[in-house]
């Protein structure tokens, strides 16, 4: 029996660089993707959202002079083409997989709607769910929060770098220590970035728990369905 039943995973644009600087490498795609193909072979209903960073940030993109709307849009595309990739790949595996748009751009994938992720999942298909909310000034994360709460997600899967939330960076100071699990409230009292404020109050008002987990060791996400607490679990 697994701990959860209709998941919305949230993978990072970062991530997919792997070792490279810049774009997406294969080998961390495909690990995903095996990995994702894993869990909906099994059953699970997955939903997942990309972010974008490895290819373009629309902050970034305003400090080098663009638009700052314009720089944001850069960046939802960027999450479509991420989600393109990770389509392509999970057809690989062989799995039955659906990439929607929240931006109108037939025919690169049907436009959003909960109604058509929501019937989708039920057909056994993993949905991903691109560009971002569709709106600037927000990032994947709170897109991530947001499908989370639509499809009625038992809980949102944040697969990152790190294995969880630690009291403090723990890639700078190594004698960080990491919560099995922690309240929304502690979140904001203790000022822990694990996501932006949109998305963390968004998930706690609509009280939808959190997983941070470390997605780019393999096997970690069937873990987390086992129901092993190999991250950091936030709730309310
Ligand atoms: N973005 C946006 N609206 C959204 C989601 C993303 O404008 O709803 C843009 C924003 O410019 C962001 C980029 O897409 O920098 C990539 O998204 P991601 O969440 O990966 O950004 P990061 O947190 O890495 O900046």
């Amino acid at each position: 029996m697994k701990k959860y039943k209709r998941i919305l995973l949230k993978l990072s644009g970062e991530s997919l660089m792997g070792e490279q600087n810049y774009g997406i490498d294969s080998s961390r795609l495909n690990d995903y993707a095996e990995q994702i193909a894993e869990l909906s072979k099994s059953g699970i209903e997955i939903g997942i959202v990309i972010g974008g960073g490895n290819i373009f940030r629309g902050l970034s993109g305003a400090a080098k002079g663009f638009d700052r709307v314009n720089g944001d849009q850069m960046g939802m595309l960027a999450t479509t083409i991420n989600s393109l990739a990770l389509n392509s790949a999970l057809k690989n595996q062989g799995i039955k997989s659906k990439m929607l748009t929240a931006i109108r751009m037939e025919p690169v994938g049907e436009y959003y709607s909960k109604g058509k992720a929501v019937e989708a999942l039920a057909n056994g298909e993993v949905v991903i769910i691109s560009g971002g909310t569709g709106n600037p000034y927000f990032t994947t994360d709170t897109a991530s929060a947001l499908r989370g709460i639509e499809i009625e997600a038992d809980i949102m899967l944040k697969g990152t770098r790190v294995d969880g939330i630690y009291s403090a960076d723990p890639e700078k100071f190594p004698d960080a220590t990491k919560y099995e699990k922690i309240s929304f409230d502690e979140i904001y009292k203790k000022n822990l970035k694990i996501m932006d404020l949109t998305a963390t109050t968004l998930c706690k008002e609509n009280n939808l728990p959190v997983m941070v987990f470390n997605m780019d060791k393999k096997g970690n996400l069937a873990k987390v369905l086992n129901g092993e607490n190999i991250g950091t679990i936030v709730y309310n």
